[in-house]
């Protein structure tokens, strides 16, 4: 952990801060190993005084204890922590001036900052600095590829298993249900995010939620599921044919989401912007005439939350480095007709990408 907040203090250095508030139980928990939900952790920036002070409330003093290392000084706030609870336990500055405090502006609400001013303000200069935490989270060491290609290989044998005992005739939400319980005995400590599954028409809605509606024979399948193992979540995307091939217009919409795929799967390594991967399966679905039928971005990092940086969309202006974990998931949706989306997590290596996932991406009928 000390090395995450010797980064991190860098990151700060380098925007003029002296110390960061880091808030919001992702960047805490990467920061400090905490899981709780109810932290604030106080970073001092200075280059030979790494750590700093780490809050929580009661409830959460042993947890504390055991989880967050003691380069940190734990202490126990009486009052709200975003507010009087942290004035309690505001670091005392002997330096120059007020010291630069950056906050999360991008997770702090407008009534947290407020208190925060209340309790701080004539000690700090409060400076927004969102994002400093998720960048350096993009990067992830080996322990966090093992989780999450771990959490991966749970939720492709949930997910198998569910499909063993099939499609057609049960209902999306008994699928969703089974998916869900299936993905938890499996192991997991929970879904990462509650599973899509969206038959026929239906699947033209990219996250459509699961209706009491029979999975008919014939029709496109679009599964969007996921495990969180040790705080880390797994993503994937796969359309199966219910219980016999479909129609040539459902199988080539299928052909073509693949092509896509594939083709930005292929291009995915460390040097191009988010953007350029996303134009890759871009080119080809507009190409085909459907790019108005490809409205969402093609992915998204992956880590303690299930959408963090860096994006791969149109607006991706991270270039790709090796320790990302990607998705890399095109869909084409003809309204009233049928969706397609298949979705791999990858983590980018060296030379390319290591797909996370095992389950196969050729159409596969399921009965
Ligand atoms: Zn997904
Ligand atoms: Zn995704």
């Amino acid at each position: 952990m000390s090395e995450r907040a010797e980064r991190l203090a860098a990151a700060a250095r380098e925007r003029d801060l002296d110390l960061l508030l880091v808030s919001g139980e992702p960047n805490v928990r990467w920061l400090t190993g905490f899981t709780g939900s109810s932290a604030v952790a106080v970073l001092r920036v200075a280059a030979d005084a790494p750590g700093g002070v780490f809050v929580t409330d009661f409830r959460y003093v042993t947890q504390a204890s055991e989880q967050v290392p003691p380069l940190w000084d734990r202490r126990q706030a009486t009052q709200e922590l975003l507010g009087a609870g942290l004035g309690e336990h505001f670091p005392v500055w002997d330096g120059p001036g007020l010291p630069r405090v950056g906050f999360d502006d991008a997770r702090v609400t407008v009534a947290e900052l407020e208190r925060v001013r209340d309790a701080i303000g004539d000690r700090a200069e409060l400076v927004p600095a969102a994002g400093l935490v998720e960048r350096l989270r993009e990067l992830k060491d080996s322990g966090e590829v093992s989780r999450i290609r771990e959490a991966a290989h749970l939720a492709d044998h949930a997910l198998t298993e569910v499909l063993g005992r099939g499609l057609v005739g049960r209902t999306e939400a008994q699928i969703g249900l089974d998916l869900e319980v299936t993905i938890r005995r499996h192991g997991a400590e929970a879904i990462s995010f509650p599973p899509i599954i969206a038959s026929g028409a239906h699947g033209a809605l990219p996250h459509a939620v699961p209706r009491a509606t029979v999975i008919e024979p014939g029709v496109l399948v679009t599964i969007d599921w996921g495990a969180q193992l040790d705080g880390y979540c797994s993503d994937c995307t796969r359309t199966f044919a219910a219980g016999a091939e479909p129609g040539p217009e459902e199988r080539a919409i299928y052909d073509l989401v693949l092509e896509a795929q594939q083709a930005a799967l292929a291009a995915v390594r460390p040097g191009p912007l988010g953007r350029e991967i996303d134009a890759v399966a871009r080119d080809i679905i507009t190409a085909a005439g459907h790019g108005e039928h490809f409205g969402h971005g093609l992915g998204h990092g992956v880590g303690l939350e299930i959408h963090e940086g860096p994006r791969i969309s149109r607006l991706g202006e991270t270039a790709l480095a090796p320790q990302m974990t990607v998705t890399v998931e095109p869909g084409v949706y003809i309204p009233g007709l049928c969706g397609v989306r298949i979705e791999d997590l990858v983590v980018v290596t060296e030379t390319g990408a290591d797909v996370l996932n095992t389950l196969p991406t050729a159409l596969q009928v399921v009965d």
